[in-house]
């Protein structure tokens, strides 16, 4: 078996497309040595061979050894160097990678190959003895601490005690002996601490190093990473072994870490951070503030230049947006990694057009570069735009780096552990460090926002911050934070733990205290990516709302209707006049407790004024838009007091004896409420509610239309079974309908329709189809009726159910994302029968369901008319559906072609 793949001299074993084996890192590597950028040769070993280590208890394939050994010779022969020469040695740099990328949670060792002869020799050749034991430093540093697992932080304390002696601040300023006595001191560390000499043999080191690369595959914080972002099925990491280039030899060579667009607004500037005399990870440590690539322009023109092509020529092969990390060696550029760069969601919509317009990708391909999550993203907080200046002036106390918009506020915690444990007590935290570094993800992604004292925008907490979107601000030098004491100092105050902070990342600003924040205005880019997505798809997408300030709001999210209106929300809450709430409580109250047909009645009568209101409210909110109205669906039990006291309280103010309305509560209990009496059960037992039900309707639409307001009322049934109830309330609700109509001789167009949400109804859709004008499945119900599974008890078990490494049963939570399988096929089923009998029957869905992606593209494939999500998710199911349609035209043509080649 093939595990080491080599790239040099413009030819590459491994390209682009394997990242799977290869890496992302090693791919890029193969890939842009293909087409001709320059690129230090190298090889990578494959992730297969990582796999087969932790399958094998830490063992190499037997193959590894002699292939690795052979790469090393051929790389040795296209250099011209040897690992360990002692006069003029290869050096090389021992990278991991994956096939997603993982922003610095694995390990990479640079400059190995050294020892206490070929640091001489390479002190001779370059003429530099500054640099030979710089490099030497820094790799008896990495050595220790990846290989041995040393504790950084005590190698770190001796280079700045180094420098505080020495009175300097940069490290590039370390005078040769003294970092040669660095060097010693390392190493006696080394000794004292492994009770080993530290390795001067080439191979050793190298072994060494490919494995503490393997190992950092399973430790703690990249293992953290992964379930943090829901990593799985990758086969491990690959590693790479490159020869090094050298950003540390002078003033005539450098480092740095660019992005082909801004990662934050998406525009076409070229982007990055850049540190003359400086080697690899300082860029992106932050341990030197780096200056902007602009910069680069004036102090190496040439270079600059001829990076500036590697940008377009990237850009025109991989056509998205890349993360470039390059070195200049005394005036020669190399290219160190290319991969898709991480973008905030108002940069995923603004590359996403403009590559469209450039003619780059195609509009579907634009459509289908954005996630739900950078939807959701996109609407993240800003400071409410009401808040005063003068109150944000006073309360500024910062200003960093503008890192990751949006706005965050939470109380102020200075370690990652902290964060965990404060979130994990409900609280919103702001994570306050000097840096973060990769063991601080847990807590990172804990937090509100995150402010670091150092690094720039290509810094570990940017960079992973970005990726989820997250508010972050970095090298904001002035704060003086004091771990021990757990509080920092910053503009003549001090902020302890616990105290509130705001943070603007749009600005860098930090602001002492609670700052109101809102939710901001979308970007032009996003309403003509979303405007490219109206045009594709075939869905509709329709809002649940409830009151007419959500139907307002669904609408302005582009909601083309309401899909599902609860009624019963109406009853406890008047959203309108909220001091007219307890009114309307006590209506449905005393309807509940009556227990005559006039005295239910008379209850009734004091809702219906209610009811016909919010109803005028909604149908004038989504004029010209339908609106599906679902008549009373919970039990009885929910509207009623449970505890002594709110009897006593309702009896007394509807005027009946408090036994009374105890023993009615007690009549009402129910075993099993989900699957008692509720939904249209209500309406069969109770008519007279259903008939005020339908008169609110039906008046309040003829209300509106009075007034031009374009209705189209869907009057929907809940949890029906069988074809004669559904007669029975077909028949009562047009009864209703038909004669306020007539009597105030109008025209008024309404349809009658049914949820299906109880398997019985989808297995007699054609039944009930020929009563029923529409059809809304109930996803949330009929999950729970199909799987036998209460929602509001599962969540004792399920997560076994859906944890991959537990079980897999499910693949996800069947109340986030629809059981396509079971569930799905109850849908498919009562669709198609629905249809036999009703060929128009208009079909949709509510429910949690029509607000995930998932779950929507689902509902394109079945041919359903519209889904219907909460306001917010409305964009996220109208782009889904969008994506619907070109994931379905992509599996037509893919069929066809595999038909031809047949
Ligand atoms: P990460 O995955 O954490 O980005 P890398 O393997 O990319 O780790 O290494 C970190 C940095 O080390 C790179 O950005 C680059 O600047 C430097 N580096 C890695 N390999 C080489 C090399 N062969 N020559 C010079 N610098 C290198
Ligand atoms: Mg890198
Ligand atoms: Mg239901």
């Amino acid at each position: 078996m093939k595990y080491v793949y080599f790239f040099g001299s413009g030819k590459a074993e491994g390209n682009g497309e394997m990242k799977e084996v290869l890496g992302g890192k090693g791919a890029g590597l193969a890939e842009m040595t293909r087409i001709g950028l320059p690129v230090p040769d190298g090889f990578t070993i494959s992730a297969e061979a990582c796999d087969y280590y932790f399958k094998h208890d830490r063992k190499y394939p037997k193959e590894l050894t002699a292939q690795v050994q052979a790469n090393l010779t051929r790389l040795e022969k296209a250099t011209g160097k040897k690992l360990g020469d002692p006069f003029d040695p290869l050096l090389v740099s021992v990278r991991s990678g994956s096939a997603r990328s993982m922003p610095g949670m694995m390990e990479t060792i640079l400059n190995l190959g050294l020892n206490s002869k070929s640091v001489e020799g390479l002190a001779k050749r370059t003429g530099n003895e500054r640099f030979a034991y710089d490099a030497y430093r820094r790799f008896v540093q990495m050595y220790s601490t990846v290989v041995m697992g040393l504790p950084k932080d005590d190698l770190e304390e001796k280079l700045r005690q180094l420098k505080d002696r020495l009175n300097i601040k940069d490290d590039t300023r370390i005078p040769a002996e003294h970092l040669k006595s660095l060097v010693d001191d390392y190493k006696q560390f080394y000794e004292a601490k492994s009770g080993k000499s530290f390795p001067e043999g080439p191979a050793d080191q190298l072994w060494g190093a490919i494995a503490a690369v393997f190992e950092s595959w399973m430790g703690e914080k990249a293992v953290t990473y992964r379930r943090v972002e829901k990593i799985t099925g990758l086969l491990g990491t690959a590693v790479n072994v490159v020869q090094m280039v050298f950003g540390n030899t002078g003033e005539n060579s450098g480092t740095g870490v660019c992005f082909t667009r801004d990662p934050s607004t998406g525009e076409r500037d070229f982007f990055g951070d850049f540190l003359i005399n400086a080697q690899g990870e300082d860029v992106v440590a932050g341990i030197r503030t780096p200056m902007p690539l602009r910069e680069m322009s004036n102090r190496m023109p040439k270079v600059y230049k001829q990076l500036e092509n590697v940008r377009k020529t990237l850009e025109r092969h991989y056509r998205d947006m890349q993360d470039l990390e390059f070195t200049v060696e005394d005036g020669k550029l190399y290219m160190l990694q290319t991969r898709t760069g991480k973008r905030s969601p108002a940069a995923t919509f603004r590359i996403a057009m403009d590559m469209a317009n450039e003619g780059l990708i195609t509009r579907e391909q634009a459509i289908e570069r954005i996630q739900p999550d950078d939807i959701e993203r996109l609407f993240y907080p800003v400071i409410a735009p009401s808040t005063k200046r003068e109150d944000l002036a006073k309360r500024k106390i910062a200003t960093g780096v503008n890192a990751v918009p949006g706005a965050a506020g939470g109380k102020a915690v200075f370690t990652a552990h902290e964060a965990e444990d404060w979130a994990s007590r409900g609280e919103k935290v702001i994570l306050v460090r000097r840096e973060t570094s990769p063991e601080d993800v847990g807590g990172m992604h804990v937090a509100q926002g995150i402010l670091t004292a150092t690094g720039g925008k290509t810094s570990h907490a940017a960079v992973v911050a970005r990726g989820w979107g997250k508010c972050c601000i970095v090298g904001c030098e002035v704060l003086e934070i004091d771990y021990s004491k757990k509080l920092m100092h910053v503009d003549g105050r001090t902020i302890s733990q616990g105290d509130w902070l705001t943070l603007d990342g749009s600005e860098g600003a930090v602001y002492e205290g609670q700052i109101e924040l809102a939710r901001p205005e979308p970007p032009k880019a996003y309403s003509v990516v979303m405007g490219w997505a109206d045009d594709i798809r075939k869905l509709r997408v329709r809002t649940n709302a409830d009151t007419p300030f959500d139907a307002r709001r669904a609408r302005e999210m582009g909601a083309e209707g309401i899909g599902l209106c609860r009624t019963e929300h109406m009853f406890f809450k008047d959203f309108e006049q909220p001091e007219k709430s307890v009114e309307r409580q006590l209506a449905i109250q005393e309807m509940i407790i009556a227990d005559t047909r006039e005295s239910r009645q008379k209850a009734l009568d004091k809702l219906l004024p209610f009811q016909r209101r919010d109803f005028i409210g909604i149908f004038e909110a989504m004029n010209g838009l339908p609106v599906t109205i679902r008549l009373i669906d919970p039990p009885l039990h929910e509207f009623v007091p449970h505890e002594r006291k709110q009897q006593e309280d309702l009896a007394r103010k509807i005027g009946v004896p408090v036994e009374k309305v105890i023993r009615r509560v007690e009549q009402l209990h129910e075993a099993n409420p989900m699957l008692g009496h509720r939904g249209c059960r209500l309406a069969i037992t109770f008519p007279e509610i259903l008939e005020m039900q339908v008169r609110a309707i039906i008046e309040a639409a003829i209300e509106c239309q009075g007034r031009g307001v374009k209705v189209f009322p869907e009057i929907m049934h809940p949890l029906t079974m069988a074809k004669r109830e559904m007669e029975i309330l077909e028949e009562a609700t047009r009864r209703v309908a038909d004669r306020i109509i007539s009597e105030r001789k109008v025209k008024l167009q309404y349809l009658v329709g049914t949820m299906i949400e109880l398997p019985r109804a989808a297995l007699i859709a054609d039944q009930i189809a020929e009563i029923a004008q529409f059809f809304s499945f109930g996803t949330n119900d009929l999950t729970q009726t199909t799987m036998g599974l209460s929602r509001d008890d599962a969540g004792r078990f399920l997560p076994e159910y859906v944890d991959e490494k537990k079980t897999g049963i499910f693949a996800a939570d069947p109340f986030q994302t629809l059981d396509q399988e079971g569930v799905g096929m109850l849908i498919r089923w009562a669709i198609e029968r629905g249809r036999k009998t009703r060929p128009g029957l208009k079909v949709g869905i509510c429910g949690e369901h029509g607000g995930d992606a998932q779950s929507v593209k689902f509902c394109h494939r079945v041919g359903m008319n519209y889904v219907s999500a909460s306001p917010f998710r409305v964009p996220i199911s109208q782009l889904a559906a969008a994506q619907a349609v070109i994931e379905d035209k992509a599996a037509r043509e893919s069929g066809k072609r595999a038909k031809a080649r047949d």
